[in-house]
């Protein structure tokens, strides 16, 4: 058990009241229609969650990485698609504006962004870049008018995987601004910007009430006052919104796992073969009690990377270590517990009726976004091994 404070715990219990009444009668409905929980969302902005590291006087609920991770295992327990949206707009959109905006920027964009009337989402993969972001081909130009003036941006390109993308009214988009790989600017793109255009919502096999989709810009004129910091400085930036999103994503993991720990533990209470509880069968007991250690293990791990965050313990390269650690051994474990989850309820684990199925196909995904748990890896082998990590790739 982490030790969390009072005013942790007790945000931890509304989420999960909230989440079991407002999450809980739709999320099946919604995972079948693929569909995005509007009234939900809106229930999360008066919780007052949408804004949840935003500083409080900026409109935000002022807390950092523990508190946004238990809200993302609360949620996640029921209804991870919905979480996931959840974290696009309040870790890769509001997070980002509150944290790199100017006082101008988060005056316009944050309050709506706050109560709910705005969607965001964060625009980094492309079709050609996921793994490699910094391969991204989307480029910024500067417009410089008939007066010699410089007001806009000209972007062009494409951004792939983008969460909240079909439905989301604004983006927190990174573009190249230079012909080094390194010339990467960040910009605030609104769906209204003509030019700047949505494609059709994609199929997948699990997070199926998170619309997934692309983002086109073609010739999209943006302010130069939405570009967001220094031109050409946003590396790092991105790279330490990725150390928060790997550690809350984890947070999705273990509600996920918790989820199917506690369904298969009360059918293995309740199902019976050969006269016997299957609970009493020493092969079912050993993976409930596996399922249970790994959760708990990674439960850790994860809080004890958003504490040292929140703390500011770590910074770069270790802070990157971290978060990677959390994400890497969650996501693996969330996955897994799923699966020997299914392999408890057997044929009924393999239906629709039991919630482990959806949990299952939910929990893959964190192994891939965000960063697989390949590039996990080389992040944390690279940290241990220094330049003996890319020996090979140097020959
Ligand atoms: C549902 C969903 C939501 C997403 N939401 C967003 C979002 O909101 N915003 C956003 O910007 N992106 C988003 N993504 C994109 C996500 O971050 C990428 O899918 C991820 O980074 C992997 O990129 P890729 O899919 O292009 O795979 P690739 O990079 O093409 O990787 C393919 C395979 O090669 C492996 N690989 C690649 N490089 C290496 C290496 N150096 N060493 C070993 N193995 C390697 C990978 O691990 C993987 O197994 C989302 C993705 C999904 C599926």
């Amino acid at each position: 058990m982490w030790y969390f404070t009072e005013e942790e715990k007790m945000l931890a219990e509304s989420v999960r009241a909230f989440a079991e009444q407002h999450l809980a009668p739709k999320i099946e409905q919604l995972d079948e229609t693929e569909t995005f929980n509007a009234e939900a969302f809106q229930k999360i902005a008066e919780l007052g969650l949408l804004g949840i590291t935003v500083a409080e006087a900026d409109g935000g609920a002022g807390m950092g990485a523990v508190a946004a991770t238990l809200v993302m295992e609360e949620m996640a327990a029921v209804d991870a698609g919905t979480t996931l949206s959840y974290l696009a707009h309040a870790i890769l959109c509001v997070n980002q504006i509150g944290t790199n905006g100017s006082p101008e920027q988060k005056k316009k964009y944050l309050p709506k962004l706050i109560s709910g009337e705005h969607l965001g989402g964060m625009g980094m993969s492309e079709p050609g870049s996921g793994s490699d972001a910094l391969g991204m081909l989307t480029r910024a130009e500067k417009i410089v008018g008939a007066d010699g003036k410089f007001t806009h941006y000209k972007v062009n390109g494409s951004k792939t995987w983008i969460t909240n993308g079909p439905n989301g009214h604004l983006f927190y988009c990174y573009a190249k601004t230079g012909p080094d790989k390194k010339d990467v600017s960040s910009f605030i793109i609104e769906k209204s910007m003509p030019g700047f255009s949505t494609g059709k919502k994609f199929k997948k096999m699990g997070m199926r009430a998170s619309p997934t989709g692309e983002l086109w810009f073609s010739d999209v004129q943006v302010p130069v006052e939405n570009r967001v910091g220094a031109e050409g400085s946003s590396i790092k930036a991105m790279m330490k919104n990725l150390d928060i999103e790997r550690i809350t994503i984890s947070g999705i993991s273990l509600g996920i796992a918790r989820a199917c720990i506690e369904i298969a533990t009360k059918y293995s209470k309740e199902r019976k073969q050969f006269n016997t509880h299957i609970g009493a069968f020493q092969q079912i007991q050993e993976r409930l009690a596996e399922a249970s250690a790994w959760y708990e293990a990674c439960r850790a791990l994860t809080y004890q990377a958003a504490k040292t965050w929140d703390l500011g313990l770590m910074v770069g390269k270790e802070a990157s270590m971290m978060a990677a650690k959390a994400k890497l051994q969650s996501a693996q474990m969330a996955t897994q517990i799923a699966l020997d989850a299914i392999q408890i309820l057997g044929g009924y684990g393999y239906t629709r009726e039991f919630a482990v199925e959806r949990h299952m196909r939910d929990a893959k995904l964190v192994e891939i976004g965000a960063g697989t748990n390949e590039i996990l890896r080389v992040i944390i082998a690279r940290h241990l091994l220094g330049d003996v990590a890319d020996e090979l790739t140097r020959s």
